[in-house]
């Protein structure tokens, strides 16, 4: 059982909604990341789960991708006079909301639109209640994702920088812009921060930090030596989260959905042009289904 301090409340999502947590005092409530747009009345609900009546004041984002922004528009309906605060990398696309620069388009998901009211910059300090939080850049996962560090408690809210058993998809790496060097400098400024209690963007909260931390350089490691593992990975994540979404599905659709969205369509180029792409798509949902993510029956494909 992890104790988290006053006025902080960290909620553990399923893996197509990012975790949450919740920051509040007397004056002001603050929520990091919404989760995914099919989840978001459930966002709201933990929400006032432990706000009551007391209104949502901010949101804050640690990255705009749509496991993590998805709640944003409907929580702003619900509280209009809401802050939403964005890292500034994605603040022109926010602007004009560019779906292929939010790469919404390329990853074959969708996130409602909303508007910023402001920025969370690097070396900021924001406070709620007791908590002073330091706002780092975290490029790697997403190059303009940021992570916040409360250093008298020594915790680290890390998004998707680190997990307990790694880090989410290099997503430049499928556009071919190198970013496992962005990856490497993220894990050793965490390191250098020494959190003793890491909240991540998926799964459990952990103590574990240097277990982590050897995990995911080895991850790394690997990734970097050989790259056709790192995007097999990320073809896996992409079909894995679409299922996530959708639950169950006609497996036509659904590889016809995987045919069409760009993020896999440049990996198959990329790696796997020996074969044609619905049948790489196809093996890459028989090698979910011998890893207990996904059953192939009929001709339906089903979450698992
Ligand atoms: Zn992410």
């Amino acid at each position: 059982m992890i104790t988290l301090p006053p006025g902080l409340v960290f909620f553990e999502r399923g893996w197509l909604s990012s975790n949450n947590v919740l920051l509040s005092d007397a004056s002001q409530s603050v929520l990091i990341d919404t989760g995914y747009h099919t989840h978001a009345l459930q966002t709201l609900a933990l929400v006032k789960s432990v706000l009551g009546d007391q209104p949502l004041t901010r949101i804050i984002n640690t990255h705009l991708h749509s496991d993590h922004c998805g709640g944003n528009a409907l929580l702003r309906e619900v509280f209009p006079s809401i802050d939403i605060h964005i890292p500034p990398g994605h603040a022109a696309l926010v602007d004009v909301w560019d779906e292929s620069g939010l790469t919404y388009e390329a990853t074959g998901q969708s996130c409602p639109r909303f508007e910023k009211t402001g920025i969370l910059n690097i070396g900021a300090v924001f406070e709620v209640g007791e908590l002073a939080w330091h706002v780092h850049a975290a490029a790697g996962h997403d190059p303009h994702s940021v992570i916040l560090f409360n250093e008298s408690h020594r915790i680290l809210i890390s998004a998707d920088a680190l997990w307990e058993n790694g880090f989410g998809v290099v997503f430049p790496e499928i556009e071919g812009i190198n970013a496992f060097d962005e990856v490497e400098s993220t894990l050793r400024m965490i390191e250098a921060l020494e959190p003793k209690l890491v909240l991540p963007g998926h799964g459990a909260a952990f103590r574990d930090v240097s277990g982590a931390l050897s995990r995911a350089n080895s991850r790394l490691t690997q990734f970097r030596s050989s790259p056709n593992k790192h995007a097999h990975y990320a073809a896996k994540v992409l079909l894995k989260f679409k299922l996530l979404e959708l639950q169950k599905h006609k497996l036509t659709q659904f590889l016809n959905w995987a045919q069409s969205t760009p993020y896999l369509q440049l990996l198959h180029v990329k790696y796997a042009h020996d074969q044609s792409l619905e049948s790489w798509c196809l093996d890459l949902c028989r090698s979910l289904e011998i890893a207990g993510a996904c059953a192939l029956v009929a001709d339906e494909i089903i979450n698992m």
